[in-house]
């Protein structure tokens, strides 16, 4: 995100990050608590003692960027950069489809309900092992109620300002994460083309 390191590694990055973090926490068996032992170069751990095979996981979770006629959703958890704002995300709960998963947080962090919802990119986020699946989703109402604990705001933005958000020129100095971020991919793909 930096670019510390051209994008033509950042998969290798990626792989090379979730693998090591896969492996170093999943020393020991689920099943019988034995030590295990890599594999095929780390892409499995297998257990001696029980014979249990463990292979590395990958986390999904939800991104979205809801939008509203001409006006998209955005919020700011306490830990973000000063005047960052961005998509709501929330992991993908077991048994659960990936719309209702963004149907599902969007309602719990803001109080907004959304009825259609489209898949528009992923991304690799080895932080440990996620996989960011970036959506849009179309809101049926536009109270916002949002989660205190969560999020310190959550407001509609119309999309004018989020262009100068995009820019670096809005005048109090909000903006949007860098490019790269699957965010800023949703977001500019909404601002700049609808
Ligand atoms: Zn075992």
């Amino acid at each position: 995100m930096q670019g510390l390191i051209g994008a033509d590694m950042l998969g290798e990055l990626a792989q090379g990050a979730a693998l090591l973090a896969w492996n170093r926490n999943h020393r020991f068996c689920g099943r019988c608590g034995a030590e295990t032992q890599a594999r095929i170069g780390g892409y499995k751990r297998s257990c001696a003692a029980c014979g249990a095979e463990h292979f590395p996981r990958t986390d999904p979770v939800a991104i979205m960027l809801t939008v509203r006629q001409d006006m998209c959703l955005l919020g700011r958890s306490p830990h973000f950069a000063p005047g960052m704002y961005s998509c709501l995300a929330g992991f993908i709960e077991p048994g659960e489809t990936i719309e209702n998963a963004v149907r599902r947080e969007t309602l719990e962090e803001s109080g907004i309900r959304l009825g259609r919802v489209a898949y528009h990119a992923s991304q690799p986020w080895p932080f440990p092992h996620s996989l960011m699946i970036g959506c849009f989703g179309e809101a049926l109402n536009d109270d916002i109620a949002f989660d205190g604990k969560e999020l310190e705001d959550c407001r509609w933005f119309a999309r004018d300002e989020v262009l100068t958000m995009i820019a670096g020129a809005h005048p109090n100095g909000l903006g949007v994460p860098p490019n790269g971020a699957i965010a800023n991919h949703l977001i500019r793909a909404w601002a700049e083309h609808g």
